[in-house]
């Protein structure tokens, strides 16, 4: 049966007693509808735009709240209505122009570290020239174009970053550095540099929001004696939106923080055990027209956690950010039940040509 996330109500009904007990511990969820009164002159464009008046004079709104975190996102079933579609690759000529690209000569056109570069067979270190961290520092790819992707490029990336993670912590033994990787990947996703790069920062204080995370966990262990992060994948699974590869525990987030949110748990001792999946599910975004994107991976207790997020059009110009999400609540469109179908589904032949492969 297919869902989507404006049936949550009858799905959590459908889930056995101890699922839905711990669906319930960790989400609270309301449905509503919004109302209006559309006007005889903008009927016809309002059937264009949306199918129907009806469709739009009662808009289904499911909000989902994470009792643990504060993550809140907010759905409209009207928003949330449009099938994930494949698009075909996108062909943008900035994508492709390489002159005047200081990463394409990294050794010429980009600091160092103080302990010098770290090379692997498709990147290169280079020290971050504005640090917004004092280990702050960046793999540069080989690989101009950042949407060209092969498993063994990434696998490299994330070696090369794990290596770089151990040169910082040796420059400082005194401190217990926390390690934490970011791609930001084109324009809308805050990339401020088209050529491919991760970055890499090492601090021994928490960030705000990863102490959230961690505290949120700590609070659960304590109150209810269980992983929080275990009984959130489990709570995920139950409800279809879970799925494993190679010992990687996958979900598409009830919760999302923006656009198809998928949280990777892995035991991986090491970020590059986790290439495998982060390169699939890299492939499956790009298969279904993703064009923009941010992924993180960062260590909580025994875990690596890797979370990615879908940052829209390469060509608006509105941010997909507005007050809301950064005072209140997420605004999503994106169906969480529909991103699983196609990306979670083995034997799915739906729409993203490659979904198989995950
Ligand atoms: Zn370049």
């Amino acid at each position: 049966m297919k869902y989507e996330i404006a049936e949550l109500d009858k799905m959590v009904e459908q889930l056995s007693r101890d699922s839905r007990g711990l669906f319930n511990r960790l989400y609270s969820f309301e449905i509503s509808t919004g109302s209006m009164d559309i006007p005889d002159d903008m009927e016809n464009w309002v059937k264009k735009t949306f199918g129907s008046v009806e469709r739009v004079e009662n808009q289904r709104i499911v909000s989902i709240k994470n009792k643990f975190t504060g993550e809140h996102s907010l759905f409209n079933k009207l928003r949330t209505d449009r099938p994930v579609e494949a698009k075909s690759a996108i062909e943008l000529k900035e994508l492709k122009e390489k002159e005047n690209c200081l990463f394409c000569n990294p050794e010429t056109q980009t600091p160092a570290d103080v302990f010098g570069r770290i090379k692997g067979k498709y990147c290169i270190t280079a020290s971050n020239i504005a640090k917004y961290d004092s280990f702050h520092s960046l793999i540069i790819f080989n690989e101009h174009n950042p949407l060209a992707i092969k498993k063994e490029w990434i696998e490299d990336y994330l070696k090369t970053a794990e290596l770089w993670f151990e040169e910082v912590s040796k420059s400082d033994v005194e401190k217990k550095l926390r390690k934490f990787l970011l791609w930001n990947c084109l324009w809308r996703s805050g990339a401020s540099i088209i050529h491919g790069h991760i970055q890499l920062t090492a601090a021994e204080e928490r960030y705000g929001k990863l102490e959230v995370l961690e505290k949120a966990a700590a609070d659960y262990k304590r109150e209810f004696n269980s992983s929080y992060i275990e009984d959130l994948y489990k709570v995920h699974k139950s409800l279809g939106l879970a799925s494993e590869n190679k010992g990687d525990r996958i979900f598409v987030y009830l919760t999302p923080v923006k656009e198809k949110e998928i949280f990777v748990i892995s035991k991986a001792r090491k970020s590059d055990d986790m290439a495998d999946t982060i390169y699939k599910l890299l492939r499956s975004y790009l298969n279904m027209g993703v064009q923009s994107f941010n992924l993180v991976i960062f260590q909580l207790g025994g875990y690596h956690i890797a979370r990615l997020v879908d940052r829209g059009s390469l060509g608006d110009r509105n941010s997909d950010i507005g007050a809301m999400e950064l005072y209140a609540a997420s605004v999503i469109s994106s169906d969480p039940f529909k991103l699983a179908q196609v990306l979670l589904s083995k034997n799915s032949k739906s729409q993203a040509p490659n979904s198989k492969q995950i």
